[in-house]
């Protein structure tokens, strides 16, 4: 089974992939984690990206697409974690997997208050985490990101989970909605 995982930044995307991906013996994709990297090596991906991540701003459709199409795994099942965030990568993914046979199966929503967003990322103290960029991301994500919840919805791929609760039980949330499918 091939995931989306869908959140603000702050919902808990990171923490919850690496649980399920375990259970369900997925690869793991983060595309955030991916950037780090590359600005931490300094790599003409992480040159690119580098500013606008400092801003708290998306990096261009264009470099997600082709970043996307390099790591998804041939022979695995996937958890995607940061990405797709716009419509265009959504249905940039979907064509690219259309090619090879695949498809995404389930998209999961992590669904979390704009209040405790703010608290967990100023808690969290990354180095794209100061207040003005947070508000920033958060803003760009009900621009940008947000229309992706209609788009799996229309496709009858979406499950949303609360995600205002202890990690815990949000794992749970999301164990059972697996169990159910
Ligand atoms: P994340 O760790 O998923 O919050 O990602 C950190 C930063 O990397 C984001 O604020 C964006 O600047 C950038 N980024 C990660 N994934 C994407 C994506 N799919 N599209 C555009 N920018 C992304």
């Amino acid at each position: 089974m091939n995931i989306v995982l869908l959140g603000a930044p702050g919902a808990g995307k990171g923490t919850q992939a690496e649980k399920i991906s375990m259970h369900l013996q997925l690869s793991h994709i983060s595309t955030g984690e991916i950037l780090r990297d590359a600005v931490e090596k300094k790599t003409t991906l992480g040159v690119k990206a580098k500013s606008y991540m400092d801003q708290g701003d998306l990096v261009p459709d264009d470099i997600m697409i082709s970043l996307i199409k390099e790591v998804l795994p041939e022979n695995k099942d996937f958890l995607l974690d940061g990405f797709p965030r716009t419509l265009d990568q959504a249905i940039a993914l979907d064509q690219s997997l259309d090619k090879e046979g695949k498809a995404i199966h389930l998209a999961i929503n992590l669904d979390v208050s704009r209040e405790l967003l703010m608290v967990r990322m100023e808690k969290r103290g990354r180095s794209d985490d100061n207040r003005q960029t947070i508000e920033r991301r958060l803003d760009n994500y009900d621009k940008q990101t947000l229309p992706l919840i209609e788009y799996y919805k229309s496709q009858g791929k979406l499950k949303s989970v609360d995600g205002n609760q202890i990690i815990g039980v949000v794992e749970n949330s999301i164990l059972e909605l697996l169990e159910a499918r």
